[in-house]
């Protein structure tokens, strides 16, 4: 398994997600890379529809907001039966069209 990546600043502690050069919180360019690890569900949308090809066979299909236990928020896939307030963790999952997408699974 891939894991999802978060920034974490050396000087203050903030993790950070997305990426960035500096600190949000103290600017200091002293951030390096943790896996995100887990968190929980807060919301959960079904896609019907997109414009996206690659997803067309995988329609209907979940998308929602975890909670990182990092502290960032994260939009991410998530798996068919998951649910506001599951606990998951995140991994990174290639599209088979070149790109790598963050999927929650279910922790455990
Ligand atoms: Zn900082």
């Amino acid at each position: 398994m891939t894991y999802f990546m978060i920034q974490r600043c050396t000087a203050c502690g903030a993790a950070g997600y997305p990426r960035r050069t500096l600190c949000r919180r103290c600017l200091a360019d002293a951030l390096v890379d943790e896996a995100a690890g887990a968190g929980r569900i807060l919301a959960v949308a079904r896609l019907h529809r997109s414009f996206e090809q690659a997803f067309a066979d995988r329609l209907p299909m979940l998308i929602g907001t975890v909670l990182l236990d990092a502290g960032p928020h994260l939009h991410c896939f998530l798996a068919p039966d998951a649910r506001a307030g599951d606990r998951v963790g995140i991994a990174c999952v290639a599209d088979g069209d070149g790109g790598i997408l963050a999927h929650a699974e279910p922790e455990g």
